[in-house]
């Protein structure tokens, strides 16, 4: 018999009733240290006093109106993430998947509205994750995401991760942008070089194509910058947002150039509860955070003790700890057992993390962990190495 629940997610056999920071509280009264974020969401932690006040502020006075009237929250936090990034203008809505949707249409009706409707192809890279609607499955062009779901969406074509040369062979009459995750996260903490990014901006001028970033778990200071696009110096033209932005509040953003959003006029796109008053509230005491003097600069420094810390662990287990990858608040653990075997370890340890592409176990601490929490998630880490050595011996 079914459950009530939808089985799409496996088996769950933990719930938590409170959160803390960067711990978590389980129902039977376990604490952890969560370095999962309900992946990459909760970046500021739980219950973040700014976050709790500016949606309980909000709640008190007014949660709907739709987007048939004007969102004082919503032009603020727009405006702010305009001032801070490459773009000039921002569609919300409530998730990372519909961020990409939003800058899937946004790029074809570009082409279409010049005239040149046959440009809408979309250069996807191998191992990236865009979500989950029809066209995102498709996007990411891997079967075990698109398979029987009927006739695959057209117009993505992918190439090889980190392969200049097939994408530019890849381009074609048809098409109109390139998509990438300057970090693949879900492929498995796969951080895009700076030449690399570089280059693809390069591709896209010379072919006159849309640089759309999918920023949804690497944006928002997971890298110690607001967005990680701005590591490598380019600038692209349309970019997806969510995860980090609401701090786990379900919002999502497609920010865009104005010349990219040239066809974006009045009627062709929408979103009910897009950008309601308590989502902006949220994304606004986000911003708060993010953009206080020094804040990413300790975001930084604590990453780099947290990469230092776990290179050292490597390098005394080899065997279980392959490689260390990913950049800033965005960890990648390639490990020698099953890296499901492993996140279990670090959970018995106390533990919280994500499971990712390439056997690869997944580190996404709040961006407000401080030095002890390094210290007690490298500590539990070293538990976990301990035992499968000791396991092997
Ligand atoms: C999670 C994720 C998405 C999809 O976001 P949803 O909110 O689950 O729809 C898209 N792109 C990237 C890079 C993601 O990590």
């Amino acid at each position: 018999m079914i459950a009530p629940l939808m089985p799409t997610y496996g088996d769950r056999d933990i719930a938590f009733e409170k959160g803390e920071g960067p711990y978590l509280f389980a129902s039977d009264g376990r604490r952890f240290l969560d370095f999962g974020g309900g992946i990459a969401v909760t970046a500021l932690g739980h219950a973040h006093p700014g976050l709790v006040a500016a949606l309980q502020d909000q709640a008190g006075r007014l949660w709907h109106t739709s987007n048939l009237y004007n969102i004082p929250n919503q032009e603020r936090a727009g405006r702010r993430l305009t001032e801070n990034s490459f773009a000039d203008t921002v569609f919300f809505c409530n998730s990372g998947l519909e961020a990409i949707e939003c800058g899937i249409k946004l790029v074809r009706k570009h082409y279409a509205d010049k005239g040149e409707p046959e440009r809408f192809r979309i250069i996807t890279v191998e191992g990236c994750f865009h979500g989950r609607s029809l066209a995102s499955i498709a996007a990411s062009g891997q079967e075990k995401l698109y398979k029987g779901f009927g006739p695959v969406t057209e117009g993505f074509d992918q190439v090889a991760f980190g392969n200049l040369n097939e994408m530019r062979a890849a381009v074609t009459g048809e098409t109109c942008a390139v998509l990438v995750e300057p970090v693949q996260g879900e492929g498995g903490i796969r951080p895009m070089s700076t030449d690399y990014l570089k280059g693809v901006r390069e591709i896209c001028d010379e072919f006159g194509l849309l640089m759309f970033l999918d920023e949804v778990q690497c944006g928002m200071g997971r890298t110690g910058k607001l967005f990680a696009y701005e590591w490598s110096g380019i600038r692209p033209d349309v970019m997806a947002l969510a995860k980090g932005l609401g701090g786990g509040f379900p919002v999502g953003a497609c920010l865009a150039t104005e010349e990219a959003a040239s066809g974006m006029v009045a009627g062709t796109h929408g979103s009910t509860f897009g950008g309601n008053p308590l989502a902006t509230a949220v994304v606004n005491a986000v911003l708060d955070a993010l953009l206080a003097e020094g804040f990413l600069d300790s975001v930084q420094a604590r990453a780099a003790d947290l990469h230092g810390r776990l290179e050292a662990l490597a390098a005394r287990y080899p065997d279980t700890i392959l490689e260390v990858r990913g950049t800033g608040m965005m960890v990648g653990l390639r490990t020698g057992p099953a890296n499901g075997e492993f996140v279990g370890e670090l959970r018995r340890q106390g533990l919280l993390a994500v499971p990712a592409g390439e056997n690869v176990v997944r580190l996404l601490p709040p961006l407000v962990v401080e030095d002890s929490h390094v210290g007690e998630a490298v500590g539990m880490v070293e538990g976990a190495c301990r035992e499968f050595a000791a396991a092997a011996a």
